[in-house]
């Protein structure tokens, strides 16, 4: 249930609000709206949440009550209609100007990354990635170099200017991550895991979402809820590609799912063509795609050398592909009214 209040309701009025949610049993999150503020409802449905939308329609200040039949709350459009803005030092991610966020796969040498971030930067990316504790999926397949890695990330990120980005694989390293890293990223993987989204939720950093490859969408909105219930709003959502019967490509591109998330979420959203393609040659064409149907970023992998990467080397693009890559993303973006 959300209750919105008139745009005249004064501090009494949603302070009395916020105490009859209290003492109802509920917790109430606050959404200090452009025009007027929303108040969640937060805590089980039951038939006492319903009876109470009478209660809370005659409170002074009380412009609507919503019930939000769906199970994510904070997360919806219904609690923050208008789009948000993740402030990230010098990005804002969901405004008219996409971000592009792009590096190797893994970090894999301090010579590698310092490349790959310089070559990035020229090209006008605004967000170094690379990865230092890999999910991989046997485990003898090179597993990142952890926080050696992050050292040299970090290094990079501040040679070029560029915020960085990386995955964290579990609740106990999100310490030592933070310390060398502006973003986080929580991988397709992880989507699910509770425990470390509300962990990742507590650091009030940014942190990218990945869509599981088995996960709908309404379950992705959900996995955001637990990092939005801890109070930490700055959730960008992604799509990386999911699990069909077709297996042409490394995953299917769900292309839907961009519309549909902007449609159910205040949420930026950004597509990973490089995990969602699994193939060079498609990346820029399915990243162009997005871009038109409304992303507000893109993460790509690059990578100085790929034929020598040590992990999907086969969809990262050469540095040469990447300014090529931004060339053919920045056209479409003018043409869908933004800019890169
Ligand atoms: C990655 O970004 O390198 C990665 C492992 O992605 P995903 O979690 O989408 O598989
Ligand atoms: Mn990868």
């Amino acid at each position: 249930m959300v209750i919105v209040m008139q745009a005249s309701a004064s501090a009494e009025d949603l302070q009395a609000v916020i105490s009859l949610v209290e003492s109802s049993g509920f917790h109430a999150h606050i959404n200090d709206g452009v025009e007027r503020k929303v108040v969640a409802v937060l805590g089980e449905v039951n038939i006492d949440k319903v009876e109470l939308v009478e209660h809370f329609e005659v409170l002074p200040g009380v412009e609507k009550v919503n019930l939000i039949s769906a199970p994510f709350k904070l997360s919806s459009r219904q609690y923050h209609p208008e789009d948000f803005i993740v402030d990230a030092g010098d990005l804002a991610i969901g405004s008219k100007r996409i971000v592009v966020a792009a590096g190797p796969c893994s970090v894999e040498s301090e010579e590698q990354i310092m490349q790959a971030a310089r070559a990035v930067r020229a090209a006008g990316a605004r967000m170094l990635r690379g990865g230092a504790f890999k999910p991989r999926s046997s485990p003898h397949s090179f597993q990142g170099l952890g926080e050696a890695g992050l050292v040299m990330l970090a290094e990079a990120g501040r040679e070029t200017g560029l915020p960085v980005i990386t995955e964290v694989m579990d609740a106990h390293d999100l310490d030592m991550v933070c310390r060398y890293a502006q973003f986080l990223q929580i991988g397709a993987r992880n989507m699910q895991n509770y425990t470390l989204l509300r962990a990742a939720g507590q650091t009030m950093r940014p942190v990218l979402l990945k869509r599981g490859p088995g996960c709908r969408i309404k379950e992705l909105l959900m996995a955001a809820e637990y990092i939005l219930c801890e109070g930490n709003d700055r959730v960008v959502l992604c799509e990386r590609g999911i699990t069909t019967f077709e297996d042409a490509a490394r995953n299917t591109t769900d292309i839907n799912a961009i519309p549909i998330l902007k449609e159910l979420s205040h949420l930026p959203v950004f597509l990973d063509p490089s995990h969602s393609t699994g193939e060079r040659r498609w990346v820029t064409p399915v990243a162009k795609a997005a871009i038109a149907a409304g992303a507000d970023g893109l993460i790509v992998e690059v990578h100085p050398n790929p034929q020598v990467a040590r992990s999907d080397g086969k969809q990262s693009l050469h540095p040469s592909g990447f300014e090529q890559f931004m060339r053919e993303v920045r056209a479409v973006a003018e043409a869908v009214g933004r800019t890169v």
